[in-house]
């Protein structure tokens, strides 16, 4: 007999809303969205929990996981007062606040296990009434005038509106040919967890448990924390990223060694990392959210916060949409795509001059303690990119060179 969330057991009928995948834009639309009283499937094709990377959150993402009634249980989040920039070569470091940003962003976020999180966020559509299917992988799926629809193994179901939230797998923009290359960020990414970190290791991460963002000539390092003694360590490299590469480098350096006496390293994982846009991230009766309309390098830690930002404002267009019988209207989502296409454009062009220019050692490296314009760097770090009072989000929107992609 099928259990709760397998494929054999999805009812045979028209969906308001489909959505393929329950990451934490996949989720977060869901339940936005089954909150409000529409009814949803999300067609998974993993079963939870499952490891995922992308484990620290910002500031920016919290209020729609407040609006979820996601509790932030000791068990799965740790809290993150800000980052800590670090250069080994020179010894410099420098931290950086959420406290210090400009007024009006949460000042706290989280890291945070991503199986245990993908799985409370999934938890929590299910609560607001979203149906969630396992094991189910979409191969194909279609926006049409009268309607969507998705198939999986053979089976077609059918909705009034299409979500694609499938991660890097970034189905739809694969099956439109629409997902456009950024160029001279990172490319690939090793990473490892290890468990059992001693309690000197653990008096050292805190009380702040800053990410650690370790600046180095072959790419860059994070160090995260995350509950039960765990930490996680990554490295990502413009080139291909290795485990000697890992393991000579960031693992061999202070930082990470000293952290790490006596505790056990876990798998290691090596992902391609190429940052993208979906050149149509919106269409009549569609929109992609999270790492399927947009994935950038991960260096500020931008991904899963974008992703519930994203998910907020589709389902806080499409819901109403659907009561009315506008969720076809071809002009519906063009607002939440100018304001998404801020915030891509807002961390693309910070992380461009991270890897391009000498912002690493002069802006997080340098000692810029009290300097005037620090609350809006802050800002940007805390994701609070939809302001515009924020003069170093305005520069980096207004300067000229924005060589990072493909096509203009
Ligand atoms: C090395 C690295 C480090 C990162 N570090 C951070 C970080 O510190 N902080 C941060 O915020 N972000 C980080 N990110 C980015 C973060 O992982 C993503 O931005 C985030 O997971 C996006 O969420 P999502 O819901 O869009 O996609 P995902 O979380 O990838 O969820 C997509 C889901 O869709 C499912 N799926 C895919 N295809 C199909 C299909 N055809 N049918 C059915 N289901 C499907 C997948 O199984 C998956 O569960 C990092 C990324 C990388 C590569």
């Amino acid at each position: 007999m099928s259990a709760p969330g397998e494929r054999g057991l999805v009812p045979e009928r028209d969906w308001d809303v489909l959505v393929i995948g329950a990451g934490p834009g996949g989720s977060a639309t869901a339940g936005l969205l089954a909150q409000g009283g529409h009814s949803v499937l999300v067609l998974e094709r993993e079963h939870f929990p499952r490891f995922h990377i992308g484990e620290s959150l910002l500031p920016a993402g919290l209020g729609v996981l407040a609006r979820l009634g996601v509790e932030p249980c000791p068990e799965t989040f740790v809290p993150k007062r800000g980052a800590r920039f670090v250069c080994e070569a020179t010894g410099r470091s420098q931290a950086f606040s959420f406290d210090e940003a400009l007024d009006g962003c949460s000042r706290s976020a989280w890291h945070v296990e991503r199986a245990r999180f993908d799985t409370l966020l999934r938890d929590r559509a299910r609560a607001h009434g979203a149906t969630v299917v396992h094991g189910v992988n979409v191969d194909a799926a279609a926006a049409e005038a009268d309607g969507v629809w998705v198939e999986a193994a053979g089976r077609r179901y059918r909705g009034r509106f299409l979500v694609d939230a499938s991660g890097q797998s970034r189905l739809c923009a694969r099956l439109g040919g629409t997902a456009e290359p950024y160029h001279r960020f990172g490319s690939s990414a090793v990473f490892t967890h290890y468990e059992g970190l001693s309690d000197e290791a653990m008096a050292e991460l805190g009380p702040d448990f800053d990410i650690r963002i370790v600046v180095r000539s072959d790419g860059w390092g994070w160090v995260i924390p995350l509950t039960g003694k765990r930490l996680s360590v990554g490295l990502v490299s413009a080139g291909r990223a290795t485990q000697t590469m890992l393991e000579e480098g960031l693992l061999a350096g202070p930082l990470v060694s000293g952290l790490t006496r006596g505790a056990r390293r876990l798998d290691t994982h090596v992902v391609a990392n190429y940052s993208y846009r979906n050149a149509r991230p919106v269409a009549p009766r569609f929109a992609a959210v999270g790492d399927a309309a947009c994935f950038l390098d991960p260096v500020f830690s931008s991904g899963v916060t974008l992703a519930l930002r994203a998910a907020e404002s589709v389902a806080d267009c499409v819901g109403p949409a659907l009561d009315q019988g506008r969720e076809g209207d071809p002009e519906l989502l063009l607002a939440h795509g100018e304001s998404m296409e801020r915030a891509y454009l807002t961390f693309a062009a910070l992380i461009d001059r991270f890897y391009n220019t000498q912002i690493a050692q002069t802006l997080f490296l340098g000692n810029v303690e009290g300097m005037p314009g620090r609350p809006g760097v802050m800002s940007v770090l805390a994701g609070d990119v939809w302001r515009s009072d924020n003069p170093f989000q305005e520069m980096l929107l207004g300067a000229k060179r924005r060589p990072a992609r493909a096509k203009p």
